[in-house]
């Protein structure tokens, strides 16, 4: 497989009002949010539209994708800590992971944050569960205006559980701040979600009129049918946290949005069965063989939102 380049693709004009940095593959195994960058960024160069904006696509963890693993030794989306930040920018890295953060890192100090009135930062993943599109954001109310156009629940309080992830850092940054979880790591639909989320950002920043958006993604409506019926806000009830003394295993056929009900079998783990503690949906049951988080549990939610 040719390399991937660290610098995906950028295109606007630099001196645009508007910045938007997209970062994916973060996660190694999850491969398809730099085919969904790829296909945005052959769209801008085929077609030329007028942008009003500077988009810059970003590919995370280069050396966990070319071994088509999570990470090689420590997760990149946990260590965006200012200890490990300074590890990294000063030539300490002890891990390969921590060389993609200063390598990433490389690539920020290349571009004049304070140039820019309006700093949109999305970072596209999948996930190993089927159904897996959602939102998950730093500031519901400062990303309401971008996040309302994309057609996925938004979940709020999931991000406030991880630590050191890019989406904070980059909030830190003065940057409206969301991660769009496209769908399952190998499902080629993913892509599709992942390409009609970046454009639908590009119109909700005003970067694009709507016109402007492919045919092939204006008419793709697989996102509008598979949220219809679920909350347009949920919030994390809870998180089964694991380690891998656990033997966590979860039972088979559970998606993303599965319904569940307060004490019914999900897992079984050393202890023995592992049953839901609410009622709720679940996120991202862990089916592969790697990560800290067994499952989580969501709940819709109402809240005010000023647009
Ligand atoms: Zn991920």
């Amino acid at each position: 497989m040719e390399e991937i380049p660290r610098i995906i693709g950028a295109y606007g004009n630099i001196d645009a009002d508007t910045l938007m940095i997209c970062t994916a593959g973060i996660h190694g195994n999850e491969p398809l949010g730099i085919e969904a960058l790829r296909k945005v960024f052959h769209i801008l160069e085929r077609d030329q539209p007028n942008f009003k904006g500077r988009f810059v696509g970003i590919a995370g963890n280069k050396r966990a994708l070319a071994a088509n693993q999570r990470y090689l030794s420590e997760d990149l989306n946990r260590i965006w800590t200012p200890d490990k930040l300074e590890n990294a920018t000063n030539n300490r890295c002890q891990t390969p992971d921590c060389e993609e953060l200063k390598e990433i890192c490389q690539v920020f100090d290349q571009i004049d944050f304070t140039q820019y009135h309006q700093k949109i930062y999305l970072d596209l993943h999948t996930t190993s569960g089927e159904n897996g599109t959602f939102i998950v954001t730093t500031q519901l109310a400062q990303s309401h205006y971008l996040t309302q156009r994309l057609e996925a629940p938004v979940i709020i309080g999931l991000e406030e559980k991880l630590k050191g992830t890019s989406l904070r850092y980059m909030h830190d940054q003065g940057f409206t701040s969301f991660a769009f979880e496209g769908g399952q790591h190998q499902n080629q639909q993913s892509i599709d979600n992942l390409v009609w989320s970046i454009w639908y950002t590009f119109l909700g920043a005003g970067c694009i009129a709507e016109d402007i958006i492919p045919e092939e993604v204006a008419q793709y409506t697989h996102l509008q049918e598979f949220t219809e019926n679920l909350p347009n806000l949920m919030e994390l009830e809870y998180l089964h946290s694991i380690k891998p003394e656990d033997q966590f295993k979860m039972l088979p056929g559970f998606k993303n949005f599965s319904k569940v009900t307060k004490g019914q079998l999900l897992a079984h783990d050393c202890q023995g069965e592992v049953k839901s503690p609410d009622d709720g949906y679940l996120l991202m049951p862990l089916y592969q063989p790697v990560g800290s988080d067994g499952f989580f549990l969501v709940k819709g939610a109402q809240a005010v939102v000023g647009n």
